[in-house]
């Protein structure tokens, strides 16, 4: 199997003002063709050192893909380097200037000597047309692999690479296998509750693979086969697939791309119900997932931090004469301010998140505390409760997912 290494140019990736999207991007775009990718590197806009990442990436890869540094300023040295690693000169290439001095006139800009350096490529060098951008991109041969040189900005690499990167890396290494997967999201069930069920899928799968990767209160599972086409991966697939339902049942809430808010959408919309929700210490998260699961049947948010805007709702609970107790009762008040924000804002359906933080912990994840939910019809409930309350944002993530996945089961099984 042939192995690619990616090369990362540019400064600016090393001080942390850009995030390297395009080696993340080109990561999954190799996997999928079947190509082993074993390292990646980051090098700043230094001669020596790119000299050095770039020698050692050629030894011990098949084919090295190199992104930025392709543009007209003095900082943009990867035409250089690549010509001084592979042993040959800089020559001019008259099609590459053409089409540069072309692009220049037909948008009315005056071309600086300096746009001329980015006509120049090793000699011996394939060049690639770029046709979103000025910068032009090449391939060199040399007896140890080669090397593809991409320009750095994402739509001008992530084009190329689809049309002509992935054409190249086909004909060349005659890859007939591709890798598809499939991903299961699973809600209410930890990456270790998860590992409980299935670990012997994950343990003894060889094709398709089987692994998990944990988000705030979501786990996905993602089925991964290696096969001629699409269509043969995704039959090796379907059986792993069954299997794993069968194990997590009816915590799979959304395939591929799918999201809560999408499986919320449907449902609201399949079972005509409209929701209002009270969140506390969320900030409006829920609000706004279940705002971008329907925007039609979400009917209003009220987002609290501490008692008072809850005091105020539940004037009108039907137990307004026992609040006081209610606060000494945490469920049960959950299930209060279900009901009360479903009767002001005549919904069928009322969400509530009542949280009581652990002020002494400052973590800003899986932070201490209590967390409870309610949903309610009107009469029945459909109740969580959670041993943690947090501030920070990825605890908050969790919450509105975990809320979002309690509307979903309440709207599949009904209260209770
Ligand atoms: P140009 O001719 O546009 O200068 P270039 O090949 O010289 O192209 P760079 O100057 O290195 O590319 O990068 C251009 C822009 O592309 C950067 O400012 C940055 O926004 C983006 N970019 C560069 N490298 C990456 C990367 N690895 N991941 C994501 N974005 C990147
Ligand atoms: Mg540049």
């Amino acid at each position: 199997m042939a192995n690619a290494e990616i090369v990362a140019i540019g400064s600016e990736l090393l001080l942390g003002q850009i995030v390297d999207t395009n080696s993340t991007w080109m990561a999954q775009r190799l996997t999928a063709l079947g190509v082993n990718l074993f390292y990646k590197s980051v090098v700043g806009d230094n001669p020596e050192r790119m000299k050095e990442v770039l020698t050692r990436a050629l030894e011990r890869a098949d084919v090295v893909i190199t992104s930025g540094g392709l543009g007209p300023t003095q900082d943009d040295l990867t035409r250089e380097v690549v010509a001084e690693v592979t042993g040959r000169k800089l020559v001019l290439n008259p099609h590459f200037l053409e089409q540069i001095e072309r692009r220049f006139r037909t948008r009315g800009f005056i071309m600086t000597p300096n746009n001329e350096r980015q006509a120049y490529m090793p000699a011996g060098a394939t060049p690639v047309d770029n046709p979103n951008g000025t910068a032009p991109s090449f391939i060199v041969e040399d007896s140890r692999g080669s090397i593809f040189v991409l320009p750095g900005v994402p739509f001008e690499l992530k084009w190329l690479f689809d049309n002509e990167v992935a054409p190249y890396l086909r004909r060349k290494f005659s890859l007939s296998e591709i890798i598809s997967y499939r991903v299961l999201k699973v809600a209410e069930l930890g990456e270790s509750r998860v590992d409980d069920l299935m670990g012997h899928l994950i343990a003894n799968s060889r094709n398709p693979t089987v692994g998990v990767l944990a988000h705030p209160g979501q786990v996905d599972i993602r089925i991964a086969a290696k096969a001629a086409s699409r269509e043969a991966a995704l039959e090796l697939i379907a059986p792993v697939e069954a299997e794993v339902r069968q194990l997590i049942g009816k915590h799979v809430f959304a395939v591929d791309e799918e999201t809560i808010e999408n499986a919320v959408g449907t449902l609201l919309r399949e079972k005509q119900q409209t929701i209002a929700v009270c969140e506390d210490l969320t900030g409006g998260m829920i609000a706004d997932r279940l705002q971008e699961a329907d925007t039609e049947r979400f009917v209003e948010g009220i987002t609290s931090n501490g008692q008072t805007s809850l005091r105020r709702l539940l004037a009108f609970s039907r137990q307004s004469n026992r609040i006081e107790e209610l606060w000494s009762e945490p469920q049960m008040l959950a299930n209060e301010l279900a009901l009360a924000v479903r009767a002001q804002a005549g919904s069928d359906l009322g969400l509530a998140v009542y949280s009581i933080p652990d002020l002494t912990d400052q973590s800003e994840n899986l932070a201490r505390g209590q967390t409870f939910m309610a949903i309610t019809d009107g009469k029945g409930f459909k109740v969580r409760h959670y041993n943690m309350a947090g501030r920070g944002r990825p605890d908050r993530t969790r919450m509105s997912f975990n809320a979002l996945a309690l509307v979903r089961l309440a709207l599949m099984e009904g209260m209770a």
